[in-house]
């Protein structure tokens, strides 16, 4: 029997990985690369010269032809631009050239992408810079190029990140330098502290001639309108059902492409919604998965176009059926492999398990505003308080048997000597928790699952990028809170003042601890009660950019400075504006030039039989009139609301400011779309198939 190739056979093929590395780097070389990547020394040109030699031969090696340093921009997603490495010498001869220079550093012009003001008060040069910790990879385009990929951040001439990818290193790098205080002031050794991450993706996938008939998905990736399916996904006979042939094709080579490109694509599975899905990789360093899932994004999309297939990433493609997000899975580990999150049986981990875990839940308690703001996007909007995602509150869950301890932990003397012995002796009910004991409630936004937190709201088109930088932070600002006490007190005192703050901490922030359905209005008025915020839309959420505890915060950890705070609320607001903006004239533009010819065909349809039949019997043209009624009410009502759309958003358009634009396209124009997709829905019915202007939902959701 024929050998079968396995995945380990090509498996990061793609990657400029240690391996390859080794491969065409000199020994010395090597070892100065790994010290630059694993601690973070700055890199000198000598030894960036030295590896862009081994980067340029081995990416030629594998054809590539030109490069270009990618990076992520504040639309969210990723941008490129190619140089070849074809270069002429002094006496005139051309040569393959890729030197440290351009490894290290680019030029962009940055005045084409958002920048939030920034550029207006510097230059419109924007500069990327290599991020050597996530490795670059070569990708090839069928029948066309081959390219090398170097992953890179993007700032402004005067060094503000123009990018989703400087703060997230910031925001590592202040984990990390508050981590390792924390664990030194514990007594114990450590070099590095690192955040980790694993991002589940859902999506969907529909037909490609579906797709392109529908103005609304080309346009906005959403549809605007649509009747209801008989059938959605109350059967839930699509979660985990047997893949159907064409999708199951579609996963494999979406798997393949992605096992060439390094990235552990783990699980797969069919999901809620008819024709969504999902895919999560192995969780890995917290740039590096940032960098993978937005590779994943694009690499769905594009293998999608193999199997006349588009793949949607929006957040809520249809209404009525389960929109897709993003789970952000998050750890903290060190150097030498001690999961921070994991609840240990080993003394002295136990200490640093649980100061760690209730740094989270403080954390999240007191930054919890911007917890919300980081998933929020205009897509997500359709999703957070809907019956499917978490709501705007933002709670944590820690499982009923892990909320029993902490509470027993917390009260009274046998609590204390439990901890007391947890610590010591790392014998206690704590270290036998099971995981799964801990992953039952499927609607909190914030959920302890055994070793790790898994962060449930984000929207699945958006970037890891934000919520990492939040969690990074405001764990690492907790961090040096409880360092700071730490080291306050001798090491004999160190037991006692850990169960103190553990016990403070936690009674301080219970409040954010909630085990219920956090899909009900019971939960609403519950966390009223208890002071939690309710940021309850994206326009207010993005305002907690710029309040001043979170600037202090940014500016303190060295993660974001109030320029840039200020820049990217503008930018956030901008976007939101724009979406609204090409969704509000998408739906004008199907109303008028698909959904009323189609109206007008109808009706004239029934006009026509009723003059015909009624002279034969006017009697026997009673459920014609009726249906023409009907129609014709619903039609008057459609072409009120139309009028009202163009009404409403012609005002957003004369607004002064980003701010108080949003807030109209939010109050009028989002409520106006909604009260005529309605209308539009009910008249979709009522349209013979023949005279259907586009694809219906059963169409779509349903297909071979
Ligand atoms: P589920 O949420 O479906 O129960 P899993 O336990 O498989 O899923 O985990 C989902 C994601 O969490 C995967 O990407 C996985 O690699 C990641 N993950 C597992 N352990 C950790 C960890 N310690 N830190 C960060 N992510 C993790
Ligand atoms: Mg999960």
């Amino acid at each position: 029997m024929d050998k079968k190739t396995r995945i380990t056979d090509y498996f990061g093929q793609n990657v400029f990985n240690s391996v390859v590395m080794q491969e065409y780097m000199s020994p010395e070389t090597y070892s100065e690369v790994r010290a630059v990547i694993d601690s973070g020394i700055t890199l000198g040109i000598d030894l960036a010269n030295r590896v862009a030699e081994a980067m340029k031969e081995w990416a030629s090696d594998m054809g590539a032809t030109h490069y270009t340093h990618w990076f992520q921009p504040l639309t969210g997603s990723t941008a490129e631009k190619h140089d070849s490495f074809i270069s002429i010498d002094k006496q005139g001869n051309n040569i393959l050239e890729f030197t440290g220079k351009n490894l290290s550093k680019g030029e962009a012009d940055a005045s084409s992408f958002p920048t939030g003001g920034i550029r207006a008060t510097f230059e419109a040069r924007g500069y990327t810079v290599w991020d050597c910790s996530s490795p670059a990879f070569i990708r090839k385009t069928k029948g066309g190029g081959v390219t090398l990929y170097i992953p890179t951040a993007f700032c402004s001439y005067n060094g503000e990140a123009l990018d989703k990818k400087t703060p997230l290193l910031h925001s590592m790098e202040a984990l990390n330098r508050e981590g390792v205080k924390l664990i030194r002031s514990l007594g114990m050794q450590v070099e590095r502290v690192i955040a980790s991450v694993g991002g589940e993706q859902e999506y969907f996938l529909i037909d490609k001639k579906d797709f392109n008939k529908r103005t609304d998905l080309r346009f906005t990736g959403r549809t605007l309108f649509g009747a209801d399916a008989p059938k959605g996904q109350e059967q839930h006979d699509q979660y985990y059902a047997s893949i159907k042939t064409r999708v199951s094709q579609y996963m494999s080579k979406l798997n393949h492409e992605l096992w060439l490109l390094g990235i552990t694509a783990k699980t797969q599975h069919n999901e809620a919604a008819p024709s969504q899905h999902e895919l999560a990789p192995i969780f890995c360093t917290a740039n590096i998965a940032t960098d993978q899932n937005q590779l994943i994004m694009e690499t769905m999309k594009k293998v999608a176009e193999k199997f006349d297939l588009t793949c949607l990433l929006h957040e809520k493609p249809f209404a009525n059926v389960n929109g897709s997000g993003k789970h952000n899975n998050w750890s903290v580990t060190t150097d030498s492999g001690i999961n921070m999150l994991r609840p240990g049986t080993n003394p002295g981990e136990n200490a640093l398990f649980l100061l760690t875990f209730t740094a989270v839940i403080a954390g999240v308690d007191e930054y919890a505003d911007l917890i919300r703001m980081s998933a929020s996007n205009p897509g997500n909007e359709h999703r957070l308080g809907g019956n499917e995602a978490p709501p705007s509150i933002i709670s944590i869950y820690i499982g009923d048997d892990l909320e029993l301890v902490m509470d027993n932990l917390c009260e009274g003397n046998k609590g204390e000597e439990s901890l007391k012995q947890y610590i010591n002796t790392g014998v206690n009910y704590l270290a036998e928790l099971k995981k799964d004991s801990s992953d039952r409630n499927r609607t909190s936004p914030f959920a302890f699952t055994g070793n790790k937190f898994e962060f449930r709201m984000v929207g699945s088109s958006a970037t890891l990028s934000n919520p990492n930088v939040m969690i990074n932070t405001i764990v690492a600002e907790m961090f040096s809170r409880i360092s700071e006490e730490l080291l306050s007190v001798s090491a004999a005192e160190r037991d006692a003042k850990v169960i103190e703050i553990v016990k403070r901490l936690y009674t301080e922030h219970k409040r954010i601890i909630y085990k219920g359905n956090n899909y009900t209005k019971d939960w609403v008025r519950e966390a009223k009660k208890r002071g939690l915020n309710n940021i309850d839309n994206c326009v207010d959420a993005y305002d907690v950019l710029v309040d001043k505890k979170n600037i202090d915060l940014f500016e303190r950890h060295g993660v974001m400075t109030c320029v840039e705070l200020q820049s990217r609320r503008e930018i956030y607001l901008e976007i939101y504006n724009q979406v609204i903006n090409i969704e509000a004239k998408t739906m004008l533009l199907m109303a008028r030039s698909e959904i009323m010819p189609a109206i007008i065909k109808s009706k004239k349809e029934l006009a026509l039989t009723i003059n015909q039949v009624s002279n034969i019997d006017e009697n026997f043209t009673r459920v014609e009139r009726e249906q023409l009624q009907v129609l014709s009410g619903l039609f008057n009502i459609f072409n009120n609301e139309l009028v009202e759309l163009d009404r409403v958003y012609l005002a957003a358009s004369k607004a002064t400011t980003c701010k108080k634009r949003a807030i109209i396209y939010r109050d009028q124009v989002v409520l106006t779309m909604n009260k005529l997709r309605k209308t539009a829905d009910a008249i979709e019915v009522l349209i013979p198939k023949e005279f259907q202007p586009y694809p219906t939902y059963a169409d779509i959701l349903f297909y071979d």
